[in-house]
């Protein structure tokens, strides 16, 4: 595709840590009187819980979508859910708008002309199964827990069991950052880690009001390879920082790792 140089990427990669229970259900099932709440995706093989890395991104997508909303007059929404089931979601017009604005570079836009996203989220497994292995469901590795939900609109009692991956799972996670243009990496970088740190106050999945879905986030690597790299193998064309950092901590990273694509821009 014309106009998207590939100059190297960076993976960031580390642990997600459920701070309480985590609902991400398989399917949006109508619910049922006393019935069993949509299930805990799973591998279909291992039976283990995972977290889809849409499921993540998605939530970055829309934390980053109400800040900018805040900040910015006249920001763009199109609906691509029904008329009745509206799904108001950020898109820039065209490539041009997109590549100026700071969401559709990470995430990507499907306005009259597509901008794909530069972020790959993965799909982040399960580490700790010994830890799960002790969960009341045992080698589905969940819990099940009683909510007393009321109908919104008949105010009628609606009580259903909620299955959740119990507080104290750990999550592999990666996410991968095309560099596209030097001169974005520190700005877009920035922006991730600010989202991923909002998400830690926010939740991941279902029944966050409730209390579900609190994350927290370990980086133990971050990598930056040019893509000269691939190549010649050359020390000088990538740069591994690999150590137990904190969002805050990797943050300050950031110039490092966009120091060897020579785009900074000065302001980090
Ligand atoms: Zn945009």
């Amino acid at each position: 595709m014309l106009g998207r140089p590939l100059y190297g990427k960076i993976t960031i990669s580390g642990k997600v840590i459920l701070k309480t229970g985590l609902h991400i259900g398989a399917s949006k099932e109508t619910m049922e009187i006393g019935g069993l709440d949509s299930p805990v995706i799973r591998h279909p093989i291992t039976r283990e819980p995972y977290i889809p890395g849409s499921s993540l991104k998605g939530k970055l997508r829309t934390l980053f979508d109400r800040k900018m909303e805040k900040e910015m007059d006249n920001w763009k929404r199109r609906n691509i859910g029904t008329q009745r089931n509206p799904i108001m979601v950020h898109v820039c017009p065209n490539r041009d708008e997109a590549l100026k604005c700071p969401l559709c570079r990470l995430f990507g836009s499907s306005g009259d002309t597509n901008s794909p996203a530069r972020l790959t989220v993965r799909d982040c497994h399960l580490l700790n199964r010994e830890y799960l292995e002790g969960a009341e469901g045992g080698l589905e590795f969940t819990e099940w827990k009683f909510e007393n939900a009321i109908d919104r609109v008949t105010s009628a009692a609606n009580p259903r069991q909620i299955e959740r991956v119990p507080a104290g799972a750990e999550f592999d996670f990666e996410m991968v950052y095309d560099v596209e243009n030097p001169k974005d990496v520190e700005e877009d970088l920035k922006n991730l880690f600010m989202l991923m740190e909002m998400l830690e106050d926010d939740f991941l999945g279902g029944h966050g009001s409730r209390g579900y879905g609190k994350v927290e986030f370990c980086i133990t690597r971050m990598e930056a390879k040019k893509v000269e790299w691939y190549k010649e193998k050359k020390n000088e064309d990538k740069h591994e920082i690999l150590q137990e950092m904190s969002l805050r901590d990797a943050k300050e990273k950031i110039p490092e790792l966009a120091g060897i694509f020579g785009g900074s821009n000065g302001s980090g």
